[in-house]
């Protein structure tokens, strides 16, 4: 099995908090269509004929595009890959763009998912994180799509924004879980370089939460989704049964994707590679048949450090035998060796063959994952 990731790299607006490659230039939308239509069919043979078990459309704000863009890329994707019957087909959307309109019209598309970039549902953090949307168009926007007969439907939440209190997000959960969807990301907030965010934080104009209450708000977090029945399926991700995000799941399986549009990131087991940063020099290479991406091989400690990384990251664990079979027992060795502390300390545990991360351990999961690492 594989996948199909597209990248939509506009925003209407920039959020305070965000790295990611995008660009405020709806004037490009229509030649970008064809671009990546044109890039479907030139790497046609990616991922060797492999059926396709999701395609996700991610941003930037896929929600941006009309539905004959949607449905251009569609017929790209249908003439030339097999999409696997019961394929998960996933778009990102802003709850400003899911008016009832756009849901009825996007309805008879083969979307199955929907993934709504909420964030918070206060409007002054809102307001503080240049979101586009109001707390009460969060609480519509998943209404209506529920309305228009959308069955699995994912938010995306951040702990820990700035002057945010542990009440505060205690509100924020209850009403994200008032809403009954299936799934909730829910991460919490990093200071990126360069984002205007840092810069604020930097200059001290922001109040930021320290690491004592972002434990709390995220013990908080899974104690509320457990008791409401979603599972912790990976540290940031909590899903009702059988909803659990089969896309970011085959991320997580090593499972091969091909990833098209302007900075998207493909894997191939062997290699990744990722697309340029630039919609206009994407479109430029394309369009003249030119390398349009960079291509790196990975060594035998990239692929360790990559399945150390994402199967820790997850309640299904790290599967010790597989380990040793994949990297051998030298590495093997040296992932026992350096984690027996955290073992010890019982901020990981062994059973069924299988490491996982305690309660504990999820605190520092970033600190443990630093020692397993080789370089
Ligand atoms: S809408 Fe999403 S991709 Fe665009 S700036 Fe905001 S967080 Fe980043």
């Amino acid at each position: 099995m594989a996948g199909i990731y597209i990248h939509i790299p506009f925003c209407k607006q920039r959020c305070t908090y965000c790295d990611f490659y995008t660009e405020v230039a709806p004037g490009f939308i229509p030649s970008l269509v064809e671009a990546i239509v044109l890039e479907l069919k030139i790497r046609k043979d990616y991922i060797q004929n492999l059926p396709i078990n999701t395609i996700y459309f991610g941003g930037g704000t896929p929600s941006i595009l009309s539905v004959e863009q949607f449905s251009r890329i569609f017929e790209a994707i249908d003439s030339l890959y097999s999409v696997a019957e019961d394929a998960e087909i996933t778009f990102e959307a802003n709850p400003d763009d899911l008016t009832v309109e756009f849901l009825n019209a996007i309805r008879p598309l083969p979307f199955n998912r929907i993934s709504i970039g909420i964030q918070s549902f206060d409007d002054c953090d809102l307001k503080r994180i240049n979101r586009r949307h109001s707390s009460l168009q969060a609480i519509k926007a998943v209404k209506d799509t529920q309305n228009a007969g959308f069955d699995n439907i994912s938010i995306d939440l951040i702990y820990g924004l700035p002057f945010q209190t542990l009440e505060a997000w205690e509100k924020q959960l209850d009403t994200a879980l008032d809403l009954q969807v299936q799934h909730i990301s829910a991460y919490g907030l990093t200071y990126e370089e360069g984002t205007l965010l840092w810069k604020q934080r930097e200059n001290g104009a922001i109040e930021t939460v320290d690491e004592l209450i972002m434990n709390k708000m995220y013990l908080l977090l899974v104690e509320k989704t457990k008791h409401k029945g979603f599972e912790a399926y990976e540290i940031s991700n909590f899903a009702l049964p059988k909803y659990r995000s089969r896309h970011n799941s085959s991320y997580w399986k090593q499972e091969p994707y091909l990833g098209v549009g302007p900075s998207a990131h493909s894997y191939d087991l062997i290699s990744r590679q990722w697309n340029v940063s630039s919609i206009a020099e994407y479109m430029k290479a394309i369009n003249t048949h030119a390398t349009f991406f960079e291509r790196e091989v990975l060594s035998l400690n990239d692929r360790y450090n990559d399945f150390v990384m994402v199967s820790l990251r997850t309640t299904d664990g790290l599967d010790v035998s597989k380990m040793e079979k994949e990297f051998g027992t030298d590495l093997a060795a040296y992932c026992l060796r350096n984690i027996k502390t955290f073992t010890d300390s019982e901020k990981v545990y062994y059973s069924d063959g299988k490491l996982r991360l305690t309660a504990d351990g999820i605190q520092i999961s970033n600190l443990i994952l630093i020692q397993l690492m080789k370089v």
